[in-house]
């Protein structure tokens, strides 16, 4: 993929949960891009160019228009401006796509997709892979996040689960509400039952999460297992 600088127009902004939002960009140019890939997104901050990398969450199908999911950083520098500031209309700088954890190098036909918060929305775009462009004989989705609220994308990874035989979606919370039928704890949590020789392991989310979940699998001393692993800090 050719790595570009390009610029963008943000038309629409989608709550996803108190937490997250979902960013629309239009794009100067169309992209190519791998899901899985990310861009570096380069904002006007107090009169200095400031970066920060966002992985793409909409369907490598589209090629005029991406989307972002972000997470707020309360006290951070880009995050808190898409609370506190009309970004509509707002002209960006990109430069991607970027990005070693990307679909292609996924070649096993047993594909797990883990993530944990904001995660959702790379693995979005690599499920819509998976579903709609490479189809693989098993597909197991299992998101995390810290209350129901906040599962993000719980409709899109629901209906992939009800259209296609081969995928399998989970959802687990660590803060439930009482009386809630949802798999408690962290994802770590929930892995009995499933095989993980022969194949490929995608892990998306907080950098510490991830580390927990990857040990968990290794534990389990698969053969052929490969992980793609995509921390935030
Ligand atoms: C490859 C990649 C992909 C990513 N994809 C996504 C994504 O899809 N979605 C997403 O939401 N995020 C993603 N991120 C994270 C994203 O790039 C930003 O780091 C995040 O949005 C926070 O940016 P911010 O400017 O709001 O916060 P920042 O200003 O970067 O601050 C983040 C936190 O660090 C603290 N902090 C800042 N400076 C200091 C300091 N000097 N000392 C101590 N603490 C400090 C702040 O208080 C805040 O809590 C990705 C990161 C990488 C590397």
């Amino acid at each position: 993929m050719n790595i570009k600088k390009f610029t963008g127009k943000i038309n629409k902004i989608i709550d996803l949960s108190e937490t997250a939002k979902e960013i629309h960009i239009s794009l100067s140019e169309p992209i190519d891009f791998l899901s899985g890939s990310f861009v570096n997104l380069f904002l006007g901050i107090n009169g200095e160019k400031t970066r920060r990398a966002y992985s793409i969450s909409s369907s490598s199908s589209l090629h005029d228009e991406i989307t972002l999911s972000i997470r707020l950083s309360p006290t951070g520098t880009v995050t808190p401006l898409f609370w506190n500031k009309n970004m509509i209309d707002e002209t960006v700088e990109l430069m991607g796509p970027l990005g070693l954890n990307t679909v292609d190098k996924m070649k096993h036909n047993k594909v797990y997709l883990f993530a944990f918060g904001v995660g959702s929305g790379v693995v979005k775009s690599v499920a819509d892979y998976f579903a709609n462009i490479k189809k693989v004989e098993s597909l197991v989705i299992i998101t995390g996040s810290r209350s129901e609220d906040e599962i993000l994308y719980k409709e899109y990874f629901n209906d992939l689960a009800k259209n296609f035989e081969n995928i399998s979606v989970m959802h687990v919370v660590s803060q439930l509400r009482e009386g809630s039928t949802v798999p408690k704890g962290y994802i770590q949590d929930h892995l009995d039952g499933f095989d993980f020789n022969n194949s490929d392991v995608y892990v998306c989310g907080q950098e510490k999460a991830c580390d927990q979940l990857v040990e968990k699998v290794k534990s389990t001393n698969p053969e052929d297992c490969i992980f793609f692993i995509e921390a935030f800090h």
